[in-house]
């Protein structure tokens, strides 16, 4: 049975349905790119809600916060079709000053010929442009997505208003980590503890050359770490493992069919565990590895295994740090760098849509979409709601590229089939174009 949107009802003339991308992070510019590119949608019909002043916000300032000079991920993630558009961009603007060039970073570094922070950003901002797509973007933040009755439009309520559309996708990124409760004591003494992948963390209340905690063992906490003691900061680290190095943070077995094949045939329980297993989490990658052995030796930087028992605070700048394995030190300061929270992203937003429209979900509480992405008709979802699909590397670059792709495939083979309803009945009430 066919299901028309009551809106197509009654016309022949051919319809591209209009689109909400809710979040215009690495998930969302890189649909929006892949929409418009395929014609699936068109500047006209498609639009990126999110309350940041520029698409990719997010990500550029938790990049540069942490003072990252490479990404994780090889030359051929990035927001573009072709695989190897940043190898073409560079070759491009070779002799020019684009902002790529940025001091003594080199622009690919190994293992896997991985870019600089600058060059994949200015290839970004070079996509944005090319595709116009920060025309498209609407300053606002989304709080309820309804729908009245079953595959009719959905309702987008941002704080601007609302925004009637026929295909809704979920891009809202990854769940915060949460505070452990030591930090919160300290907080209440007065002392600021932020995250360093948090919205208003800062970190210029520290004074200068002192001793600060950095807690976490992965690759932010190794990055923040090098950023710190760059900026003369003595640091302590505090890691529940010792350090290891890892060139990727799950095996890139787990971007093809290698590993994605069994994942498919288990069951959403299964799934979970394989993720859970499959992250290579708290790892840093070789570079950084070498980097954090060399602060060790120079002593600017000493590494506790073990977590943080409590915070005995003297003033917000003076306190004295407990280790659950029974060492002491004193701080000035304390940042998390713990990684991100691993329970269902997006809050109220998606707590409540999966409550009045009864979404399918995993044990683990993550959507439960199916392989096409599409959680109810019409409503996607990316990122990291889409891992239950598309594995370990779903909040990824590579994970943004795979939903994309599959979204685009499954709006294509609908709107085929639609097309051939209609041809069928040899009455042609309406279509999508595609
Ligand atoms: C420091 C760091 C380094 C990383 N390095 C790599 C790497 O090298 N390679 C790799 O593949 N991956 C990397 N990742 C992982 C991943 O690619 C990034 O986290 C990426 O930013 C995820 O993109 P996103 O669009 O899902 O989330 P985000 O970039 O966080 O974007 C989500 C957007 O949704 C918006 N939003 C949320 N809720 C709402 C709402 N209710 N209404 C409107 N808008 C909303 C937010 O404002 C935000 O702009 C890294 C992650 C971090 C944190």
């Amino acid at each position: 049975m066919l299901h028309l949107n009551n809106s197509y009802l009654g016309t022949s003339a051919l319809r591209r349905p209009d689109w909400t991308i809710i979040g215009g992070g690495i998930h969302g510019v890189l649909l929006a790119r892949h929409l418009l590119d395929t014609q699936v949608a068109t500047p006209k019909t498609l639009r990126i809600l999110d309350p940041n002043p520029w698409l990719l916000d997010n990500w550029k300032r938790m990049t540069a916060r942490i003072g990252m000079t490479h990404l994780r991920s090889p030359m051929v993630h990035h927001l573009d079709g072709d695989p190897f558009s940043l190898r073409t961009f560079v070759n491009r603007f070779k002799n020019s000053d684009v902002a790529m060039q940025q001091n003594d970073v080199k622009l690919f570094i190994e293992p896997n010929n991985r870019p600089s922070l600058a060059l994949f950003n200015a290839h970004c901002d070079e996509i944005i442009e090319q595709y116009d797509l920060q025309s498209l973007h609407v300053q606002t933040s989304v709080y309820k997505v309804t729908q009245l009755q079953e595959n009719a439009e959905w309702w987008v309520h941002h704080t601007h208003g609302t925004r009637c559309t026929d295909k809704v996708v979920l891009a809202t990124g990854r769940a915060l980590a949460i505070k452990p409760d030591w930090a919160k004591h300290a907080e209440i003494q007065g002392v600021r503890v932020d995250h360093v992948l948090g919205e208003h963390t800062n970190i210029d209340h520290f004074q200068s050359g002192s001793t600060l905690l950095v807690t976490g063992g992965g690759l932010t906490a190794g990055q923040t770490a090098l950023m710190l003691i760059e900026r003369g900061f003595k640091v302590i680290m505090a890691s529940r493992h010792s350090i290891r190095s890892e060139a990727y943070d799950s095996d890139p077995g787990w971007m093809g069919p290698k590993y994605l094949n069994r994942f498919w045939r288990s069951s959403y329980g299964v799934r979970r565990s394989m993720i859970r297993k499959a992250r290579n989490r708290g790892t840093v990658t070789p570079e950084i590895f070498i980097q954090l052995r060399a602060a060790q030796t120079a002593c600017k930087l000493s590494i506790v295994r073990a977590s943080v028992s409590a915070i005995d605070v003297v003033t917000p700048e003076l306190m004295i740090v407990r280790f659950s394995d029974g060492s002491k030190q004193v701080i000035g300061g304390i940042l998390l760098a713990t990684g991100l929270e691993t329970t269902r992203p997006g809050g109220e937003l998606i707590n409540d849509l999966i409550n009045s429209m009864t979404l399918p979900i995993g044990q683990c509480g993550f959507p439960a979409p199916g392989a096409s992405l599409e959680w109810a008709p019409g409503l996607y979802v990316s990122g990291a709601l889409a891992e239950l699909e598309l594995g370990p590397t779903a909040p990824n670059i590579s994970g943004a590229r795979m939903a994309a792709e599959r979204i685009v495939l499954n709006e294509r083979q609908k709107s085929m089939r639609l097309k051939q309803e209609c041809d069928t009945s040899g009455q042609v009430r309406t279509a999508y174009a595609v």
